[in-house]
C-alpha cells in the first residue's frame, strides 16, 4: 500500500506536470471507485474545473479544484496514477465484447505511434480516466479496486481530516509532539505508528523500517519506551521517510510513480521482507511475525524486547 513517501512522490510529480490544466471530461470505468458524491454529480460538479494546486494530507493525493472544491484520492492497496502524453486512445471495446474480462481490465489505451509500448502494460486496470484539455491522460489504476476518489468543497478540509494526526514531516512534528502523541498508550507501539490519528501517513514498510533504525522491538508496549527511545523514534521516522521520498518510493510490488516507473526505495530497506537475511548491524537473521494482522519484519538481537537502544547501538 502506498504511504506517506510514495503519495508525497507522486503529489510532486504531478504538481509539476498537472496543475493548471483544465479537467476536459473525466470517464469512470468502475464506478465504485468514486465514492461521493453520486456518479452523475461528481461528473457534473468537476467537468471543466482546473487543477489549481497538489497536496497530500496523511496517505491521502488531493488535487484543488477551480471553485473552491478538491479532490481527495486514498489509494489503499494498488492504486496508482498515470500520466500519458497527448495522442493516446482510449479503446472500450472488452466491455462489449466481454464484459466479464472488463469488469476486472478495464479498457484499453492505444499509443498515438503503434511501436511506442512504453507505457501499455502499465494502462491495466484503469477506473478512472481524466482527460485533460491538453490531451494528456490522467489515468487512475487500481487492480484490486479499493482505491477511492472523493469530490469535497474546499471548506470542508478541517472536518473531512480533523482526527488525523500530525504530518511527520512538517514542522509541528515536535518531538513534544511526538511524546504528547504517545502518552498514556498501554498499545504496542507497531500498532500504535500504524493508527493515523498518532501520526499521519506512516504504514507497514516505514512503521518496521523506523523501528529498526531506533533498536525498538516491534511489539514493545509503548507506556515501556524510554524518554531516549522516543526521541531516536521521531528522528528515525523523519529519517525513514524522507530516504523513502529521495528513492521515489518503495515499489514492493503495485506501487509506480506517474510516468509508470518503480520507485527504488525497496533496495534501501533493512528489515522490511528481508526475513532471512543477515542484518546490516549484527548478521543476525531478520524475522518475521504478525502484528495487528500485519507482516512484522525485526532484527531479534538489535530489537530486543529487553535490550535497551542504549546497549544495542553499541553493537
Ligand atoms: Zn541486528
Amino acid at each position: 500500500m502506498p504511504e506517506l513517501p510514495e503519495v508525497e512522490y507522486t503529489a510532486r510529480q504531478l504538481r509539476s506536470s498537472v496543475v493548471g490544466a483544465t479537467l476536459r471530461e473525466t470517464q469512470v470505468f468502475w464506478e465504485r471507485t468514486i465514492g461521493r458524491p453520486h456518479l452523475p454529480e461528481f461528473l457534473a460538479e468537476i467537468a471543466g474545473r482546473r487543477i489549481e494546486g497538489v497536496r497530500r494530507r496523511g496517505k491521502f493525493l488531493l488535487l484543488d479544484l477551480s471553485g473552491d472544491l478538491f479532490l481527495s484520492i486514498h489509494r489503499r492497496m494498488t492504486g496508482n496514477f498515470l500520466l500519458l502524453p497527448p495522442g493516446w486512445e482510449i479503446d472500450t471495446a472488452l466491455r462489449e465484447s466481454d464484459p466479464v474480462a472488463w469488469k476486472t481490465r478495464g479498457p484499453h489505451f492505444h499509443p498515438p505511434v503503434p511501436t511506442d509500448i512504453s507505457y501499455s502494460h502499465k494502462t491495466d486496470y484503469c477506473r478512472v480516466c481524466f482527460v485533460l484539455a491538453d490531451g494528456h491522460h490522467l489515468l487512475f489504476t487500481d487492480p484490486r479496486k479499493f482505491g477511492r476518489i472523493d469530490l469535497w468543497p474546499s471548506a470542508q478540509e478541517e472536518v473531512i481530516f480533523a482526527n488525523l494526526g500530525p504530518e511527520p514531516l512538517s514542522e509541528t512534528f515536535t518531538i513534544e509532539c511526538f511524546t504528547q502523541a504517545l502518552a498514556g498508550r498501554r498499545t504496542g507501539i507497531k500498532q500504535t505508528l500504524l493508527d493515523q490519528n498518532v501520526v499521519a501517513g506512516i504504514g507497514n514498510i516505514y512503521a518496521d523500517e523506523a523501528l529498526y533504525y531506533a533498536s525498538i522491538h516491534p511489539a514493545r508496549r509503548v507506556d515501556s519506551l524510554a524518554a531516549s527511545e522516543i526521541r531516536l523514534l521521531h528522528e528515525a521516522i523523519i529519517a525513514v521517510l524522507m530516504l523513502g521520498i529521495e528513492h521515489g518510493g518503495t515499489s514492493f510490488n503495485d506501487y509506480r510513480d506517474l510516468w509508470g516507473q518503480a520507485g527504488q526505495n525497496y533496495n534501501y530497506v533493512r528489515v522490511y521482507h528481508q526475513e532471512g537475511k543477515p542484518c546490516n548491524r549484527c548478521n543476525t537473521l531478520i524475522e518475521r511475525i504478525v502484528i495487528a494482522q500485519r507482516s512484522t519484519h525485526f532484527c531479534p538481537r538489535c530489537q530486543n524486547a529487553s535490550t535497551s537502544v542504549e546497549t544495542s547501538f553499541v553493537k
